[in-house]
């Protein structure tokens, strides 16, 4: 049997789920496994509110968004307008209602479209415990982290510098055979710190970082990004899974990271 036991604080859900409960975020994911029996824990702990932590807001250069907000708050917010192809890909309508941010982050392989696209926005995370940490270093950690994610800080893009990609075999609702992101800030023309993130090539969301440095300094055409494909899988090892082999997810990641920074749409 499972028991659930309502909080007020994250606080106090972060000390319960470092125990024996399994917070529970939107419940897509936890709600599933309690009804194929499947639950990790004999407890969740859930808040009594999360209307705090729906909150999304500009921040200068930056834009927070709370670990509660939905994929359905994220598509009714125009601060974050750069995300709604990405929030739109995630489940049909009834999933976006009420995946949220946070469980995104920890949704496992294949999941987690979201967080990608939050990983390629030099996603700073801040913590129950008040600190901070980086996206990256967090999903790094994953599964032996205990703290909760209170809210997310991402990069504002300029103009068309953001960009999402999601390969799914089931069209409109299938999970990833890949998902991609890229943050392209441009200078005088030439590509300066650019972020390229993938989603189902490895346990977690990753960077693609060799890709990345063969963008620096390149042209966003052809030519410019003829490196930054060669390198495209370089360190990366995908799973196989239901859906396709790591084999084949390593022969089209370059396909795919190629209509990405050319700006090809953001589905296939
Ligand atoms: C039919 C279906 C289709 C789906 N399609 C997609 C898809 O296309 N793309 C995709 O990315 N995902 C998809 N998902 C997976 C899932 O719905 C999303 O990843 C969603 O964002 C998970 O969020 P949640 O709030 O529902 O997580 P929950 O189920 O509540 O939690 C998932 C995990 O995250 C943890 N968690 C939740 N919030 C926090 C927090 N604030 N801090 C720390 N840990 C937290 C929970 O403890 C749990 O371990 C799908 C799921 C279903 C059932």
């Amino acid at each position: 049997m499972v028991t659930v036991t309502t909080v007020d604080t994250l606080q106090e859900a972060a000390a319960s789920s470092a125990g024996q409960a399994v917070f529970l975020g939107g419940g897509t994911l936890v709600m599933r496994s309690v009804n194929y029996g499947e639950l990790s824990a004999p407890q969740i702990v859930r808040l009594r509110s999360v209307t705090a932590l729906r909150n999304i807001r500009a921040d200068g250069a930056r834009v927070i968004i709370g670990a509660a907000a939905t994929m359905g708050d994220v598509l009714r917010s125009s601060d974050v307008s750069f995300l709604h192809p990405v929030a739109r890909q995630v489940g049909g309508p009834a999933i976006r209602n009420m995946a949220t941010v946070g469980g995104n982050i920890f949704a496992p392989h294949p999941y987690g479209d979201f967080a990608v696209a939050l990983l390629a926005l030099d996603g700073k995370l801040r913590m129950s415990d008040g600190s901070e940490t980086d996206l990256e270093s967090l999903l790094a950690a994953r599964d032996t982290e205990r703290r909760l994610v209170e809210s997310v800080s991402i990069a504002r893009p300029a103009g068309d510098d953001f960009r999402f990609r999601k390969v799914s075999r089931v069209k409109p609702k299938g999970v990833s055979v890949m998902s991609l992101a890229a943050w392209l800030p441009r200078s005088a023309g030439r590509i300066s710190g650019a972020r390229i993130a993938f989603g189902a090539m490895a346990p977690t969301p990753v960077r693609a970082r060799s890709a990345e440095a063969a963008l620096e300094g390149a042209s966003l055409d052809e030519n410019g990004i003829s490196g930054a494909l060669s390198a495209a899988t370089q360190g990366l090892s995908p799973p196989d899974d239901g859906l396709a082999s790591g084999w084949y997810r390593s022969q089209v990641a370059p396909v795919h990271l190629k209509r990405l920074l050319l700006g090809e749409g953001s589905r296939s």
